[in-house]
């Protein structure tokens, strides 16, 4: 299957002069989500992950169910303020400003390995900053995954770990 079939392209989202990626066709259509989910699992599982790490909020959507599928946990990478009780910040620079996500203080042990997971690869500055804040608080980070890969941004070159995708666009 082509999961390429089941993901749109909206222009000029959410500002004039941007493509989006809208994986909402991908998730309601029952068959290419499992056949999108079994390729993830099969990619990531090799990485050994104790943890997934979503980012928030289309990351959550992914890491959630493929955790399930291996049978390992799932924590989240929230936006400023959304988490209860103590949390650990990490800033990181966008093209204009910057922005902030967090993580609970106790989501993990240290030296446990997580994989950091989002719906699409673009700079990389959003995988870079959480693959950062994981290692702030002593995980071991073998890899990152991505249903969406944008090559031309050459987000890849921005990490320091392989990053597992199943679709690109260049
Ligand atoms: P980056 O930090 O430039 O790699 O941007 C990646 C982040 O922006 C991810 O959290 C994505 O959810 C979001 N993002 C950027 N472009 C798109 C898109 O075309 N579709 C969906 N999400 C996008």
């Amino acid at each position: 299957m082509d999961l390429k079939d089941h993901i749109r392209s909206i222009p000029d989202f959410p500002k004039p002069g941007i493509l989006f990626y809208d994986i909402s066709t991908l998730l309601r259509h029952a068959d290419a989500w499992q056949v999108a989910m079994g390729r993830m699992a099969r990619a990531v599982r090799a990485h050994q992950p104790d943890l997934l790490a979503g980012i928030e909020s289309r990351g959550f959507l992914v890491a959630a169910p493929l955790a399930l599928k291996l049978g390992c946990g799932f924590v989240m990478l929230r936006k400023r303020g959304k988490l209860p009780g103590e949390t650990i910040p990490l800033d990181y620079g966008l093209e204009y400003g910057t922005d902030r996500i967090e993580i609970q203080a106790d989501a993990i042990e240290r030296g446990q390995r997580v994989v950091v997971v989002d719906d699409l690869l673009a700079t990389g500055g959003t995988m870079a900053a959480g693959i950062q804040l994981l290692r702030n608080i002593g995980a071991v980070v073998p890899a990152a995954a991505t249903l969406i890969e944008l090559t031309f941004l050459q987000g890849r070159s921005r990490l320091d770990v392989p990053c597992e995708t199943l679709v690109s666009y260049d």
